[in-house]
């Protein structure tokens, strides 16, 4: 007698424990997919879901370079106090990837996240942008002219290789997407010429590095809703404008990414003040 109420207290209090597990485990679960949301735990509820992705822009990358291009020229050791800069501050340089699961599924971001961004594709970006981010463990993404891959001719400044493109893109520091074949301002041309671009870009970058394009930047930032509509159409998930102005939040979407032009000439700390400036 006395045995079997031991044993029915014994099954009493395991049931018990079982269920204040049962609890503590949704309780831990719970949480973590609310961590999964934010940027920063340390905010309220309504600033987490609301965070802030400045991406920048830079071009060419070389010294002695004139002044009046400062806008799509920085020297290499401009470059590498821009990351140095960044990197102490804070920033964590993200992939448009990440953007894209941040935006559409809700999935978690580090603190400070940053993109940052390359584009036409010049040889400058292989020798000098991709040693220095590789050093301070950075990302990048690089719009590339597909049309012009390895050109070098009197017109414009060099442009790497599929080969180079290849490495960089396979030792996951670089991540190359499109920027058009050949660079028209794309709310000039016939409709024929703008799917054109569109498609023949996306498919080379497919066939050439064996991995998805869904990120499309618009040559000289001009575009309409025709051509993102058409870019749609084609497959593009994130279309990435020049805006110079503002930085990007959850609610704005993929369609029209805003970049803030890095220039030549500028300090680590001015390029740290521009960006905050951006994020009010
Ligand atoms: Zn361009």
């Amino acid at each position: 007698m006395f045995k079997k109420a031991i044993g029915v207290w014994i099954i009493i209090l395991s049931m018990i424990l079982s269920v204040i597990h049962v609890h503590a485990v949704d309780t831990q679960s719970s949480s973590e997919e609310a961590a999964g949301e934010i940027c920063d735990e340390n905010e309220s509820e309504d600033v987490k879901s609301e965070c802030k992705v400045p991406i920048l822009v830079y071009h060419n990358i070389m010294d002695n370079y004139c002044t009046s291009q400062s806008s799509v020229q920085i020297s290499p050791k401009e470059f590498e106090t821009h990351m140095l800069s960044l990197d102490q501050a804070g920033y964590h340089t993200i992939t448009f990837q990440q953007y894209n699961d941040y935006v559409t599924r809700g999935q978690e971001l580090p603190d400070n996240p940053i993109i940052l961004t390359f584009d036409d594709g010049y040889s400058s970006n292989y020798e000098y942008a991709y040693p220095v981010l590789k050093k301070y463990n950075m990302k990048a993404t690089i719009f590339v002219l597909t049309g012009r891959m390895g050109a070098v001719d009197e017109v414009t400044y060099p442009h790497f290789t599929w080969e180079e493109a290849r490495e960089m893109q396979q030792s996951g520091v670089i991540d190359i997407q499109s920027h058009s074949d050949l660079h028209p301002d794309m709310t000039k041309v016939e409709i024929g010429r703008a799917q054109l671009e569109l498609r023949r870009s996306r498919y080379l970058i497919r066939k050439e590095l064996q991995k998805p394009c869904e990120v499309f930047a618009y040559p000289y930032g001009l575009y309409n809703s025709d051509l993102q509509e058409l870019a749609e159409k084609a497959g593009y998930k994130i279309q990435v404008i020049v805006g110079d102005q503002g930085v990007n939040t959850r609610k704005e979407g993929l369609k029209q990414l805003k970049r803030l032009t890095a220039f030549g000439g500028t300090s680590g700390e001015e390029l740290l003040a521009m960006i905050e400036e951006n994020m009010q």
